[in-house]
């Protein structure tokens, strides 16, 4: 699939996304930012927009930022969420994944903003709560956009098999190299590189019973999606 392809698809899934959302009563606010951590992780896919929005919008520089504030305990993922739908379905046993709550901020999070808003990651978009985190110091998530959330980070996988999965600051410094870049907008990845693990195709969705009904109108929606 054409990388423009992908980058389409992108978009409407996060419409479709941003539409399923809007439907709940969230304290997200703008200059909340308590969730704005270094441990967010994302698809190449996803960082190929971001360095498209920056180049548009004059702000390369911010590549330079990320890899400078890039902390050195982030989360770095040692399988992608299809591989783990996939392990976990076959009753195998995960990796060890150490989080590191205190890792730190977002390299790019100034005076409490996102300066990346439009195009942020699915991880920081879909990262959301009912009441507001500083105060119950934990996310208030309603287990069902749990469930959407993880079925919408398998498709985002998906729709970029061929491409890798890692920490925001690993992703944006393998994408800042221009070779690097290249290779990816042609199709020509080899191996995942230290830091990041290779994507892969869905196999298995991630869905408890219980929302199997609820959620069906969503994957229509998804599914519907038609490249080109
Ligand atoms: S998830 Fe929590 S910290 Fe993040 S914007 Fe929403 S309320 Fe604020
Ligand atoms: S990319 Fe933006 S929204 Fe995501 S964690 Fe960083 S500052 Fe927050």
């Amino acid at each position: 699939m054409e990388l423009n392809t992908k980058l389409a698809i992108l978009e409407r899934m996060i419409g479709i996304y941003d539409e399923f959302l809007s439907q709940f009563d969230l304290a997200c606010e703008k200059y909340c930012a308590h969730c704005c951590s270094a441990n967010v992780t994302l698809t190449t896919l996803e960082g190929y927009r971001i360095i498209d929005h920056l180049e548009t919008n004059n702000l390369i520089g911010q590549l330079e930022t990320i890899a400078r504030l890039a902390h050195p305990d982030r989360f770095i993922p040692k399988v992608s969420i299809n591989r783990m739908a996939d392990i976990c379905a076959r009753d195998g046993d995960l990796p060890e994944e150490p989080m590191d709550p205190e890792a730190g901020p977002c390299p790019v999070l100034t005076d409490d903003a996102c300066p990346l808003y439009a195009v942020r990651p699915f991880g920081c978009r879909c990262m959301v709560s009912a009441r507001n985190c500083a105060t119950t110091g934990f996310a208030d998530m309603d287990p069902f956009i749990l469930t959407v959330n993880d079925v919408f980070l398998q498709h985002l996988e998906h729709i970029d098999a061929q491409g890798y999965t890692g920490n925001f600051a690993d992703v944006m410094g393998f994408l800042a190299d221009p070779e690097n870049r290249q290779n990816y907008s042609s199709g020509r990845l080899g191996g995942a590189p230290t830091g990041l693990v290779a994507n892969q195709p869905v196999f298995v969705l991630m869905i408890p019973p219980e929302h199997r009904k609820r959620i069906q109108p969503l994957l229509d929606q998804i599914r519907s999606i038609q490249p080109g």
